[in-house]
This record gives structure tokens, C-alpha cells and sequence, in this order.
């Protein structure tokens, strides 16, 4: 089944049409009589969508929905109105208990179904954000984000221009906030603003714009980068039900056919704005989860985990290229003593004072890693030994040259750093496996400390596969540069 819907009605008749409709769309199905009902099978089983009319007098549906949006477990559940009556007060009592939609009876199929399963692809969105959202706290990864605060950017879609001045007029009325007007085509080309829209009026109700220009702009701007997100709410002449379906389905988040009054319309815009803000939020603290995975807290790069998936990829790309790419191994010369002397915050500052310079002196292409305590790894794409190890010497210099704060009151403290550098050799029978060029640079790492540190070493495999003279160790005489 591929949604659960609870139809809340106490016309049977009305419980009995409904229910036919929605398990003829494949969708899990149950039917009451009661809000009271409903409040008890809402206990047990959680529906995606309820299907309820709030215009029978002998029930109180509005407080029963309020009910549920303010219950965190309930607040996500869809809820469409289908009632009797559609009188302006009507639908604005229905949408400001929470309702999603209003679709008055006689309800058009096509519409019902459209609205249906845009609600559902909604909630399915949401949960799916929500569970990798929490998959991410059980990780310890990240805070939520907090709600944004910053007035929402709308953009009103007219091509009627004194329409568009009436309908900004109203929407201002409504809404208290300015209004940016464009036209469908240059929605499409503006990318810089579109992109900063959160939703998008669309108004089709004047002649200017066909259905079939209306299909095109709609999933136009669900398929743009910058306006994928965005929400979208089309406003239609009222007897335009057919076109209204299939913008849902084209991804439309919702509709308004015929008049509407500055009140339902602040409402439908703050609920799409809500749900836009909580879906942003979601993704924004997904994303800073991700970051945080990549990434070391200390120093802000990247960490041993992504530095080794990126370096496969680096490696693939060269070994399908054919050129070569070098790796520089880092290790901080008696890094023990700078803690047991000034003590682990000083030493902190040290590990984030030579981050800083790596990545000041690499290139955007190149990764910059933190593999081990005081352990950084370079993987230098597209490079050839002599690029790699005249670029190794002077970062060697640079962090020899110039000491390091590292605050309390303390002089400034000059450190040393070993390297250990390898070069893929990328000639077809001299392959180099990823770990063995790992393994090469830690060697040559080793070497370069054996060699009495601040020194650069450079794998010898690696040089005899590149016919280049050996050059270890690379070694600073008496604080004299190298190069
Ligand atoms: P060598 O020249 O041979 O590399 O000597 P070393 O002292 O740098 O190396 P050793 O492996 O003996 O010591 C590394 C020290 O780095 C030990 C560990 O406590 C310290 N360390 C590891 N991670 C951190 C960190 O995040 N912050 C600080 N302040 N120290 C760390
Ligand atoms: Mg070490
Ligand atoms: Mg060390």
C-alpha cells in the first residue's frame, strides 16, 4: 500500500463513496463515524492522510484537528477537508484548524486524487528528512537547526500586467510583506533571484497563460537547480479542475480555484511557508551532519574517513587519465614535547595554526587532510614528483620559517615538520595501488624522521619508477631553506 488514509465522516454514504475511491488508488483504507472515533485509531495506528468533513455542526472537527497539528506525533498528518458546504467562512474555518486542502462536494475525482497524492509525496518527503534527521542525532552528528527566522522571499508569477498589479495589492493585503513580480518566462532565466524565492505565486487565472503553458512552467521550475525547492501554490479560474490535477501532479504544492480572500490566502501561504522553512531546516541540518562526518572538529578538515574515499577517486580518475598524482605525508617533528612543555591546548593551537597554512599554500583541487594527532595528509592530483616535492620543501620552509602562536602569555613556538612524499608513476606496467603509494609516502615519512626531522623525504620506488634522481633525504642544513 503506499499510504494509509482515514476517512472521518458520519454519513455513510459519504464514508462508503470515499472509501471506494481511495482503495481504487491502491491506498490503506479505514473509515469513522467520529472525531472520537478517529482520536482512538489515530492511538493505535497512525494514518499519512485524513479525509474529513469539518462542516457537519454536530462535531467538532476544527478542535479535533487542532488537536492533532499541535501533538508533534500528529501535527504531520495531511488533512483534507471534504465538506458540504464551501462558503468563504467555511474554508477559512477549515484551513485555520490545520486542513491542508478544501475540496467542497461535489468533489471532482481527478482533483481528490491529485491532492491526495501531492499531500502524500509531501509527507513521505518529510518523513524521509525527519528519519535520516534522527539517524543523524543517534550519531551524535549534529544539533537540529534552529527555525529560520528571516522574512520569506515571494515571488508573484504574472504575465497580466495590470492583473499582477491588483493581485500584488491583495497578496499584500493579506500578507503584510513585499511581493517581487516577474513573469513565467523570466522566472525561468533569472536564476540568481528565482533562486532566492521560497514560494512562488503562480497566477493562471487570467487568459495569459495557457494550461500547457502553465504544465511547462510548473515542472520547468521543479527541474531548475535553483527552484526545485521552492514552493509553488497556482491560482486557477474556479471551474479549471482538470488543469488543477494535473499541476499537483506536476508537482504544484497547492491551489486555489476561483476567488479567494486575503485571509485564506495568508493562510495557504504561511502553511506552504511553514512546511517549506521545516523542510529547509531538515535538509540544512542534514547537510551539516554530513560535515561534520567528513570532517576533523579541531582543525575543520577533512578527516581519515573522506580523505580515503577521496583519494580513490583521485586515483581512478589519474590511473583513467593518465597522469600523476603525488601524496605528501605530514608529521609535526616532537609534537610530545610541545603538550609535556605548554600544555594539550597549546598544542591544539599548533595543530590548528599549521592547518591553516596547508591550506593557505595548496591548490582547491588538492586534499587537505587531518589523518592522525598530529598526522595530515596532501593528495596532490594531476602532479608530477618534481611539483610534488618542490611544493613538500616549501611547505616544509613555510612552517620552519615563521613560529606559531600559541597564546597564555607564551613566545610564539618554532616547529618542524617531516615529510614523506610519493608519486604515482602511471606508466601501464608500474601501476601503483592506492595503498602502496600510502605505504610509500609513510615510508618515505619514516625516513625523513630518521634522517633527523624538518627534512623531506621522497619515496625511492617512486623515483626509480620515474627515472628521476633520488633526493634523500631532502634535509634543511642549519636553518638554511632548501630551493
Ligand atoms: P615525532 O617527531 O617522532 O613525530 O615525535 P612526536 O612527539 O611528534 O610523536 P609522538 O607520536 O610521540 O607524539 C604525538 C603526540 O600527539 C602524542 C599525543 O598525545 C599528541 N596528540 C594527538 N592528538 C592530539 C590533539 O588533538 N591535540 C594535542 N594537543 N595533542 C595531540
Ligand atoms: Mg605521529
Ligand atoms: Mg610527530
Amino acid at each position: 500500500m503506499s499510504g494509509k488514509i482515514l476517512i472521518v465522516d458520519k454519513v455513510s454514504t459519504n464514508r462508503i463513496v470515499l472509501r471506494v475511491k481511495m482503495l481504487a488508488a491502491k491506498y490503506d483504507v479505514e473509515a469513522v463515524a467520529t472525531c472520537a472515533e478517529a482520536a482512538a485509531r489515530i492511538a493505535t495506528d497512525l494514518p499519512d492522510l485524513i479525509l474529513i468533513n469539518l462542516t457537519d455542526p454536530s462535531e467538532d472537527g476544527h478542535s479535533f484537528c487542532r488537536t492533532l497539528r499541535s501533538d508533534p506525533d500528529t501535527g504531520h498528518i495531511a488533512i483534507i477537508s471534504v465538506g458540504a458546504t464551501n462558503s468563504t467562512m467555511s474554508r477559512f474555518g477549515a484551513l485555520d484548524a490545520g486542513a491542508d486542502d478544501v475540496l467542497p462536494r461535489p468533489i471532482s475525482d481527478s482533483l481528490l486524487l491529485a491532492r491526495v497524492r501531492s499531500l502524500m509525496r509531501r509527507r513521505n518527503l518529510s518523513r524521509e528528512l525527519q528519519m535520516r534527521d534522527g539517524t543523524n542525532r543517534n550519531f551524535g552528528l549534529e544539533e537540529t537547526r534552529a527555525p529560520r527566522i528571516a522574512p520569506a522571499a515571494i515571488t508573484l508569477l504574472s504575465d497580466c500586467p495590470n492583473a499582477a498589479a491588483a493581485r500584488t495589492m491583495q497578496l499584500q493585503t493579506g500578507m503584510n510583506q513585499r511581493i517581487r513580480v516577474s513573469t513565467s518566462d523570466c522566472a525561468l532565466i533569472d536564476d540568481d533571484r528565482a533562486g532566492k524565492t521560497d514560494l512562488f505565486i503562480i497566477d493562471g487565472s487570467t487568459a495569459h497563460l495557457s494550461a500547457g503553458q502553465l504544465f511547462r512552467l510548473v515542472a520547468d521550475l521543479r527541474a531548475r537547480e535553483s527552484t526545485r525547492l521552492s514552493a509553488q501554490l497556482i491560482l486557477l479560474p474556479r471551474q479549471h479542475t482538470e488543469t488543477a490535477a494535473m499541476l499537483l501532479d506536476l508537482g504544484a504544492d497547492d491551489l486555489i480555484l476561483g476567488d479567494v480572500t486575503p485571509d485564506e490566502l495568508m493562510l495557504r501561504v504561511r502553511s506552504l511557508l511553514r512546511h517549506k522553512f521545516n523542510q529547509d531546516r531538515l535538509r540544512d541540518t542534514l547537510r551539516d551532519g554530513f560535515h561534520a562526518a567528513m570532517t576533523d572538529p579541531l582543525t575543520g578538515l577533512y578527516n581519515r574517513r573522506y580523505a580515503e574515499t577521496h583519494l580513490r577517486q583521485i586515483a581512478e580518475k589519474a590511473h583513467a587519465s593518465g597522469c600523476h598524482y603525488g601524496l605528501m605525508m605530514i608529521d609535526i617533528d616532537h609534537f610530545k614535547r610541545i603538550n609535556d612543555g605548554f600544555g594539550h591546548t597549546a598544542g591544539d593551537r599548533v595543530l590548528c595554526g599549521l592547518a591553516d597554512r596547508l591550506l593557505q599554500n595548496f591548490r582547491p583541487e588538492d586534499l587537505v587532510a587531518r589523518i592522525g594527532g598530529e598526522e595530515f595528509l596532501i593528495a596532490m592530483p594531476r602532479t608530477t614528483l618534481e611539483e610534488v616535492k618542490a611544493a613538500a620543501q616549501r611547505l616544509r620552509r613555510l612552517v620552519n620559517i615563521r613560529p606559531f602562536p600559541i597564546g597564555d602569555g607564551n613566545n610564539d613556538l618554532h616547529v618542524t615538520i617531516s615529510v614523506g612524499v610519493a608519486v604515482d608513476s602511471q606508466k601501464p606496467d608500474e601501476l601503483t595501488s592506492l595503498g602502496d603509494l600510502f605505504k610509500r609516502a609513510d615510508a618515505a615519512l619514516y625516513v625523513a624522521k630518521a634522517n633527523g626531522r624538518d627534512a623531506i623525504s621522497v619515496s625511492q620506488t617512486a623515483a626509480r619508477h620515474c627515472r628521476e634522481a633520488l633526493a634523500l633525504p631532502l634535509k634543511r642544513q642549519n636553518g638554511a631553506p632548501l630551493n
